[in-house]
């Protein structure tokens, strides 16, 4: 044991060579000494020391003794503490007594016996560490008492841990675990044993025990209330997920331990999980068109949170499973799969799928058993492989799009331990339904596409189409048919065709119908609208909702057609005339029965002469009208002198004119600028207009030519006396070919490719030419010609002779 403590003795004495004299009598004691000069001292050495005795003066300036022990009295730590008077004087009764009533226990007498004086204090000393003991010795006792409680209490806590349904356990300040409460044991299947410490890395799935960590040291840290959800392996290997939360506890300010629970939340997480999924499922399957995509997308979604495998088998003609996706969280597993699938193709999940897409029914094994393994297996080494995927449990769900079995989604648990239950399957069901309805929706817009496409191209064709129902109303009308007839839809749709397309009836009848996939034949009627008249090349074919036709516009082949057979016509007798009159003429020349008189073969030779050139000029226009035909024709524009050019045309149509027939150019009123042309190509629009004028005034006539500026062009005015040209054919006339009278019952021939050549010409050089009647008879055709500009390069060629070869 060791030396109890020094006890304080508090020695006050106004007088210090009395306070020494005190401590040599009380030195050989051993104690503290504690010195005070005054009463006021004295109460303040007794504020900083608890004191075992006290020998207090009583004549002191200020306090006096007495007064000073009164104060001493008054306080409650010290008012027990002995107090031992010295006096020199007062040895009456009275101040005995006073001395005592204020707290005194004795009185000593200076001069003091130092015998007496220090074993009287030894006394006193004595019993205050006697009394100092005892408080020790019942605190103590009460520490004892408090111990055995608090353990009563934290036993008592135990048991109601070890009750709870929740996992419980506590740990010292830096987390390592102190206690495991019952559950704990029993849902991880752990031995129960002395903690360790850090079993609990052992059981939180591999997964969060990352994060887990993390926080962990976060809040061992700061202090913080630590919450984390984590998955908790349980006995049967299977992780439920828990909401971990421990509290720091503490005393006196300091963290002294931990205490934690974990509260099962695996049914809400996986419920949570699920709608998450199921959400986000649901966007990807509805984000695209492409539902293969989006099942491909759907799968990786599945993985790991609702499934540790999923797969989506798409379904062929013969109602087989078509391998679509295979998703794991773990790429390496999902090489290690495919081979699998390779190597032992048509395999246990194929048979599933295959057997859920026939029967349309789903499929749930919450536990596949070692049997069912086996059975399942091709061989020993199947056996292994598929053992080494760890599969416990898998659900298949058929997707119907429709009335069809579209694809088949299966879903399997393995390293997590999972068994699936009706609820999943309930989720599986929900995904399969929402897959169906974006496959059906892919299927229906790419119907509306095609249908779209096929309505875009039927817009776009040449040929009109147009359908009739069965009631015999026009239900679609294309915009061909609307070109080719000039009736629009508004016009014709929902009214019977018969009604809507004059002249229909008649050609409804010859048109023959075909049905689909045969060979489609046309017919070509004509078609009297009323106001005119197409001919139609149309076609029908009959499926079950009506009729579609087709036609195309033959107007203008027939027409052309026609005007080909009168060119025929036309040329050969304008070919046949000339080359009667040289064939007689040669004949006759070489005849040696009769002599020819000079004169007349002169004649002759003059015929030949004649012909020829004529023939030649129909050859040169035909040539001429293939080239402008073929835009091989060149054209070089130059300034021209339009009046010399008019003087020379005159001039050569005067040559060879029918008796009655006058051809005059008008004296211009003005100087006339020179145009923009090409030279001889101008001539020969002047004399084909000029010859016209002259060959259809068969009663004779003026003809006369006129030049006049009219604002950027010259004019040329052919003013004949003639036939003249009804209104309606006045630009027709221009037409390739067409002649006015192709059957020339007016007897004047021709090829009808004159005027047709000047328009070409005339357009070539930005000039236009056009026909107006000449008062109430003949004809004025007008030639305009743009006047050359500054820059117009000057005429380069030679003037040529005139001449119609
Ligand atoms: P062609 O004279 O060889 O028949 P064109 O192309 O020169 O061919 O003329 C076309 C048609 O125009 C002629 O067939 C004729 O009926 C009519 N025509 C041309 N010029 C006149 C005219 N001055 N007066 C009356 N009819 C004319």
């Amino acid at each position: 044991m060791s030396e109890p403590a020094r006890a304080n003795i508090l020695l006050v004495d106004d007088r210090h060579e009395n306070l020494v004299a005190l401590e040599a009598i009380l030195e050989p004691l051993g104690e503290n000494l504690i010195f005070a000069q005054s009463g006021e001292e004295a109460l303040r050495q007794l504020l900083h020391h608890d004191v075992a005795v006290i020998l207090l003066d009583v004549q002191m300036p200020g306090l006096d003794g007495f007064e000073t022990a009164a104060l001493i009295k008054q306080r409650e730590r010290t008012k027990t503490v002995p107090i031992i008077f010295l006096t020199a004087i007062s040895k009456d009764e009275r101040h005995v007594f006073r001395g005592y009533s204020a707290g005194a226990v004795d009185y000593l007498f200076k001069p003091f016996d130092a015998e007496v004086l220090r074993s009287k204090v030894a006394v006193f000393i004595d019993l205050y560490r006697k009394t100092e003991q005892l408080r020790e010795q019942a605190e103590l006792l009460a520490a004892r008492e408090l111990a055995a409680v608090r353990r009563e209490s934290e036993e008592r806590y135990r048991q109601l841990a070890d009750a709870m349904p929740q996992i419980v356990w506590t740990t010292d300040p830096d987390g390592n675990a102190a206690y495991y409460n019952r559950r704990w044991y029993e849902y991880t299947g752990l031995a129960p044993a002395t903690p360790r410490g850090d079993e609990w890395r052992r059981v939180v799935h591999p997964g969060d025990l990352g994060p887990t960590m993390e926080r962990r040291k976060a809040t061992l840290a700061s202090g913080e209330v630590f919450e984390v959800q984590y998955r908790f392996r349980r006995a049967d290997g299977a992780y439920r997920w828990h909401l971990g939360r421990a509290v720091p506890i503490l005393v006196d300010g300091r963290i002294e331990s931990w205490v934690g629970t974990a509260t099962d939340i695996d049914d809400q997480k996986r419920i949570e999980q699920a709608q998450d999924f199921l959400l986000r499922a649901g966007s990807e399957l509805h984000a695209t068109l492409d539902y293969r995509a989006a099942l491909r997308a759907v799968s990786r979604l599945a993985v790991p949170e609702i499934a540790d495998w999923c797969v989506v088998d798409l379904v062929d003609a013969d109602e087989r499973p078509v391998p679509l996706a295979l998703a794991h969280a773990d790429p390496a597993k999902v090489a290690f799969a495919r081979e699998l699938q390779e190597r032992y193709p048509g395999g246990p999940d194929v048979e599933v799928a295959a057997a859920v897409i026939r029967k349309r029914e789903p499929v749930l094994v919450t536990e596949i058993s070692d049997e069912a393994l086996e059975a399942a297996a091709a061989d020993e080494l199947h056996l292994e492989l598929m053992r080494e995927l760890r599969l416990r449990s898998f659900m298949c769900v058929p997707v119907i799009a429709g009335d069809r079995v579209a694809a088949a989604i299966t879903f399997a648990a393995a390293e997590s331990g999972r068994r699936f239950t009706e609820d999943d399957l309930r989720l599986a069901e929900e995904l399969a339904r929402r897959a169906a309805v974006a496959i059906e929706n892919a299927r229906l817009y790419s119907e509306v596409e095609e249908r779209a496409q096929a309505a875009r191209v039927l817009e776009a064709v040449g040929d009109g189409v147009f359908l009739v129902d069965a009631q015999g109303r026009i239900r679609l009308w294309n915009a061909a048919a609307t070109t080719i007839t000039g009736l629009t839809r508004g016009d014709v749709l929902d009214r019977p065709a018969a009604e809507a397309i004059p002249g229909w009836a008649s050609v409804a009848e010859r048109v023959p119908i075909s049905q689909l996939a045969e060979p489609v034949t046309s017919e070509s009627v004509p078609l009297d609208l009323g106001h005119r008249e197409l001919w139609l090349s149309v076609s029908g074919v009959g499926f079950t909702e009506g009729t579609v036709y087709a036609f195309r516009d033959l107007t203008e082949e027939r027409a052309l057609e026609a005007m080909r057979q009168d060119l025929v016509a036309t040329v050969s007798h304008e070919l046949r005339t000339p080359l009667a009159a040289i064939y007689g003429s040669a004949l006759t020349l070489r005849r040696e029965d009769i002599d020819l008189e000079e004169a007349l073969r002169q004649k002759l030779l003059e015929i030949i002469e004649e012909e020829s050139s004529r023939l030649a000029e129909i050859v040169n226009d035909l040539l001429l009208a293939s080239q402008l035909d073929t835009g091989r024709l060149h054209v070089q524009i130059e300034r021209c002198d339009a009046e010399e050019l008019a003087r020379g045309v005159v001039d050569v149509a005067r040559t060879h004119l029918p008796p009655d027939v006058q051809v005059e150019l008008e004296p211009p009123s003005e100087p006339i600028r020179p145009v923009a042309a090409d030279t001889e190509q101008l001539r020969q629009v002047l004399d084909n207009v000029l010859e016209n004028a002259v060959k259809y005034s068969p009663n004779g006539g003026t003809v006369s030519l006129r030049l006049s500026p009219a604002g950027t062009h010259l004019r040329f005015a052919v003013a004949d006396r003639g036939l003249g040209i009804p209104v309606a054919e006045r630009s027709r006339i221009f037409e390739k070919f067409y002649r006015l009278d192709p059957g020339m019952s007016r007897g004047i021939g021709g090829t009808g490719l004159g005027l047709y050549i000047c328009r070409e010409l005339v357009r070539r050089v930005d000039g236009r030419i056009w026909v107006e009647p000449n008062g109430d008879q003949g004809s004025i055709f007008y030639v305009d010609i743009p006047f050359a500009t500054e820059r117009q390069p000057a005429k380069r060629r030679p003037e040529k002779a005139p001449s119609p070869a």
